[in-house]
């Protein structure tokens, strides 16, 4: 289980206040979304959660434990970015079981649990392929093959689709519902598209500035807008 907690956070850079105190409380398996313009503080939000990224002030809460401060190792959340960064000299399954050897696995378990891997990702006929032979989809199908084979207690995936175009995007996300309804695993996803949050998600988180304008499911954001600001990013009717 997984509950990941947000409280009064803040972020300066600089004198420059990006996140500007955001209480949030994300439950154990649910697929939030975070959405707001390029800028709102999306990104730096989730690298803060991840560990990447010190808070300024303010704490962050992974099953009721205080981690702030704490390691990205230490935290055992998996990220996925929009760059696939796999290692081009490796195959497949050298990328999906890079993790598990450094971790000191036994070979014969990393065979196994990246064939498991390469089964829920439909990657089974592609392992022994070195990145530059795959196509844009299944490039990010290893990325996320990575972050899945060490059972991480949460995915945070940063606008893993900008790269892939119109109709991939399309595939993508609904693989990654497929695969967040399989996994049961807790994930915060960061969009600045509208469209993905409002298929996506169990809750959506609307951002605005480094504040949280509006959080609920998407269906009552969109007909219940707290303000214009919401309205107008969500595409409500007016
Ligand atoms: P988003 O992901 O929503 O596009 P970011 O979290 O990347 O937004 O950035 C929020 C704000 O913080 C932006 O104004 C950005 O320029 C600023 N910012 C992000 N990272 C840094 C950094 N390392 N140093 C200085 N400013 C930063
Ligand atoms: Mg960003």
């Amino acid at each position: 289980m997984s509950q990941i907690e947000l409280r009064d956070v803040t972020k300066a850079f600089g004198p420059h206040e990006v996140i500007k105190g955001v209480d949030l409380t994300i439950a154990d398996g649910e697929l939030t979304v975070f959405v707001g313009p390029s800028g709102c503080g999306k990104s730096t939000l989730l690298r803060m959660i991840a560990g990447l990224e010190d808070v300024s002030s303010g704490s962050v809460l992974i099953d009721g434990k205080d981690v702030t401060g704490a390691a990205p190792a230490e935290r055992a959340l998996a990220m996925v970015f929009q760059s696939y960064a796999l290692y081009p000299h490796m195959d497949v399954r050298a990328n999906i079981g890079f993790s598990l050897k450094t971790a000191g696995m036994a070979s014969a378990e990393i065979t196994k649990r990246v064939d498991e891997v390469a089964a829920i990702l439909k990657l089974t006929d592609y392992l022994d392929r070195k990145p530059k032979a795959l196509s844009g989809g299944q490039r990010q199908r290893v990325a996320i093959g990575r972050a899945i084979v060490r059972d991480p207690t949460a995915f945070l995936f940063d606008e893993p689709l900008s790269n892939l175009d119109a109709a991939l995007r399309v595939e993508m996300r609904i693989e990654i519902a497929k695969l967040h309804k399989k996994l049961e695993a807790t994930t915060i996803y960061v969009t600045h598209d509208q469209v993905e949050a409002m298929t996506l998600a169990d809750k959506i988180v609307v951002l605005r500035d480094g504040l949280i304008e509006q959080i609920g499911p998407p269906r009552e954001l969109y007909d219940r807008p707290a303000n214009l600001f919401v309205a107008q990013f969500l595409g409500s009717p007016k």
